[in-house]
């Protein structure tokens, strides 16, 4: 039996072989690329290709090209590396090499490429069709081919994906596998920290990137480490002397452990190498710090493991737009690659991020860092200074305003991420000259602690108690999901005008978002507060209307996908199981949607959506289908997630009783809730890095206000806002537009849901047939 799902092709006007191949280093995320792309090009009526072993494959041809079939990508998603295999091959530098892989790519019908891989595989893309139309005409003048045999392949249509850790291409935030590198970056870094800590020692931690310092750079600002060494922004001085005075400073305020991550391609500004073993000796030597110091190198474990949500979510998204991209390709179409900024995934020509590329390269070895510096992406750059704000003390030399600023943290439910985004917040804070505030336990904190115990929830933050918390889960200072209206208005305004708050800075989820919304209303009545005030989304459920991602939704998304990826792998005995997962998320279908891209699975139900008795039926006829024509290739179970709040009726236990019933031996179904743990542990880094990033555009905002400012404030909208990451921009929404034109407040949503379009690529690469929606 054919075991394709029987999900309707598209229609095609030309049937093409779509072949797909990895190459370079490998990296977390590359098979999902494949199993997007097979699953997506077969879904659109195309033959399916992989290319085994990278270029190498390609120039030896035979068994290394081969057709694949729908369920021969299946559970790739949880698999770390790349299962077709990648190899560096010397015979595609040259000419004769490029000829015979053109000559095996006619040979096999092959008309697209897609290749995965870092600069250099992307690279040798780029040269392979230019090179192409020469290429044929050689081959036919050998007499390798005949003409005819190439009329069909005049033009070679090839679309770049780019998985490396390193996230060295230019013109995209992030490479397919650098995430999940960060993670065990940071895993590993975490763990030092504690011995550290414990002996009060130092540790040079050493992570990949020749060329690239985003590695470095991220899991600096990740794990709050002291000092870092990249690339392509050398100590503007003297290294010695600059990291040595921050080193000092830090243990001279009481921190008993310092962590120095240096790239592989360190520099100093001469362009000479910074060795590991340099920093260790300085950071050691009895006649300055005489630190007791350690060198960590991490090596290919950074390299390892399955993919990190984010990755997949990429890998699968990406996939999918690489097999549209070769189908919607004309031969005029320049070769693109794929590429993500901020949250937006976008086709870019691939030759100018090449060049891009090895421009920076060049410009390091040239010593131009400036420039090096520039040719990274905005978010590098950003990052780069968001380090140097929260790593360097400075006190009290840079007072920037007259007057200082008071400013309030306000947290609600833990969400990962919000620590560091309170770190970050103060750090820059003082680093201004500002005075930081924490508020305990939100405005039920604020509210309460004043009658019996005066300001009791109101205290000054200590720089030493901040900087232990880059990756702490939780929220040190306390969430509550009560409203400032619960409170009573004129309480927390008058709280407000007793301790002169200039600037209000929360962080938390919908309950925040609508924190905002009353104390802006409230305005006209307390004049209090006529404070700019600002919002930093922080809710695994990411139901923030003015954002597409909140702190902590990646640390959820990470649990989740762990945890179906174990409960699959527990069926891999018994084969035949559904498990019916259900997710957190309110009455958005955000993690529950994107768990499922990240685990694969055969079918989400969400609130947006909802769920019927005719789709539930359908998914159980689909379901015996594929379990008729299963004949062992499932080596583990199926997965079917459904949001918490998806029906009043149909629950995970409920669906996965109705499933049994109904299989009549055919398969197994088992519920599971991974319940509270979605909320996660240790946050992830993008979350760690994204809340040290956006706490200081938030409070660089604030900051514009100045002090005293209530006349300016009250018709201003953009005093009271949401910082939010949408599409391609990281942007400051007026909470009064978001109240009156994006909010569903019944539902506790934004209007829009950006992902609602994601479902589809589930339902797609999950085999699922399509539905008419609900009425
Ligand atoms: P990573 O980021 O992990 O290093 P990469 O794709 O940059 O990945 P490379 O070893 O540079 O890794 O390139 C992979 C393969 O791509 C090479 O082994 C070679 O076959 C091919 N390749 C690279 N550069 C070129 C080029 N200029 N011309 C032709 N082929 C190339």
């Amino acid at each position: 039996a054919d075991p394709t799902p029987t999900t309707p092709k598209m229609a095609v006007t030309t049937r093409k072989k779509i072949a797909i191949m990895t190459s370079g280093g490998d990296s977390p995320g590359m098979n999902g690329v494949v199993r997007a792309c097979v699953r997506m090009a077969i879904h659109m009526g195309c033959d399916a290709y992989c290319v085994y072993e990278g270029y190498e494959g390609l120039v030896r041809g035979g068994d290394l090209i081969r057709k694949m079939e729908w369920y021969d990508v299946r559970g790739w998603l949880s698999e770390g590396g790349t299962l077709i295999g990648t190899a560096r091959c010397m015979a595609f530098y040259e000419r004769p090499g490029r000829l015979t892989a053109a000559k095996n790519l006619i040979l096999n019908g092959i008309d697209a490429l897609i290749i995965c891989g870092g600069d250099g595989s992307l690279t040798g893309a780029d040269r392979f069709r230019q090179e192409w139309p020469s290429l044929l005409d050689e081959l036919v003048a050998t007499g390798e081919l005949q003409a005819e045999q190439t009329h069909a392949y005049r033009h070679l249509n090839i679309v770049g994906l780019v998985g490396s850790i390193d996230n060295d291409l230019s013109g995209t935030d992030a490479t397919i596998g650098c995430y999940s590198a960060l993670s065990r970056i940071c895993y590993a870094v975490d763990l030092i920290e504690a011995t550290a800590s414990s002996h009060s020692r130092a540790f040079v931690v050493e992570v990949m990137g020749r060329h690239c310092g985003w590695l470095a750079l991220m899991a600096g600002v990740a794990t709050g480490a002291d000092f870092i060494f990249i690339p392509e922004k050398p100590s503007e001085a003297n290294w010695r002397e600059e990291m040595c005075n921050i080193v000092h400073q830090h243990r001279a305020l009481g921190k008993r452990k310092t962590i120095v991550i240096i790239a592989e391609g360190a520099l100093d500004r001469q362009g000479s190498k910074i060795t590991p073993t340099m920093v260790k000796d300085l950071l050691a030597d009895k006649d300055g710090l005489g630190l007791d110091t350690r060198i960590t190198t991490l090596g290919h474990v950074q390299r390892g493991g399955t993919a990190v949500a984010y990755d997949r979510m990429l890998a699968t998204l990406q996939g999918v737009e690489a097999v549209k991209a070769v189908l919607e390709a004309t031969p005029e179409t320049k070769t693109c690659f794929i590429a993500i900024t901020e949250n937006k995934i976008i086709r870019k020509p691939l030759m100018e991020a090449v060049i891009d590329t090895k421009r920076v390269s060049k410009a390091i070895d040239q010593q131009d860092f400036d420039l090096a510096m520039s040719l990274r992406d905005h978010e590098f750059a950003e990052q780069y200074k968001s380090f140097m704000m929260t790593t360097a003390v400075k006190l009290d030399d840079e007072i920037m305003l007259p007057e200082s600023e008071n400013r309030l943290h306000q947290c609600r439910r833990p969400a990962g991420g919000m620590n560091a985004a309170v770190r970050a917040g103060v750090a820059y804070c003082l680093s201004r000259g500002h005075e930081a505030k924490a508020i305990h336990n939100g405005f039920a904190g604020f509210a309460r602690h004043h009658g019996d115990k005066p300001f009791g929830a109101v205290r000054d933050f200590d720089w030493l108690e901040v900087d232990g918390w880059a990756s702490k889960g939780g929220s040190e200072i306390g969430t509550n999901r009560e409203l400032p209206g619960d409170s009573g208005m004129e309480t927390i305004a008058n709280l407000i005008e007793q301790y002169r708050f200039d600037a209000l800075f929360l962080i938390g989820g919908f309950e925040a978002f609508h924190a905002v919304s009353q104390l802006r209303k409230a305005r006209d009545q307390y004049p209090s507060l006529c404070i700019p005030m600002t919002l930093l989304p922080a809710t695994i459920s990411n139901n923030v209307p003015g954002t597409e991602y909140s702190l902590g939704s990646d640390t959820c998304l990470n649990e989740l996908v762990d945890y179906c990826d174990k409960i699959k792998q527990s069926a891999s005995a018994t084969r035949r199981r559904v498990f019916v997962i259900e997710t957190q998320g309110g009455r958005s279908g955000y993690v529950a949607t994107l768990g499922g891209l990240g685990v694969g699975a055969s079918s989400v139900y969400t609130p947006e959506e909802g769920l019927s008795l005719e789709m539930l039926a359908q998914d159980v006829r689909h379901l015996k289908e594929i379990f008729t024509h299963d004949s062992g290739q499932s080596r583990a179970g199926r997965l079917i997630l459904i949001n918490e709040k998806t029906s009043k009726v149909y629950n995970a236990k409920l669906i996965a009783d109705i499933l049994r019933d109904e299989a009549h031996g055919r398969f197994e179904s088992r519920e599971g809730i991974p319940g509270h743990m979605q909320q996660g542990g240790v946050p992830s880094p993008m979350d760690r890095c994204r809340a040290v990033r956006l706490a200081i555009k938030c409070i660089q905002h604030l900051e514009k206000y100045g002090s005293n400012v209530h006349n300016r404030v009250k018709n201003d909208p953009m005093s009271a806002t949401v910082i939010g990451i949408k599409g391609a921009s990281v942007v400051f929404t007026p909470i009064k537009k978001l109240e009156e034109e994006e909010t569903d407040w019944p539902n506790r949503r934004p209007k829009a849901a950006f992902w609602l379009g994601m479902k589809e690529v589930v339902n797609i690469l999950g085999g699922r047939p399509t539905y008419s929606l609900p009425e």
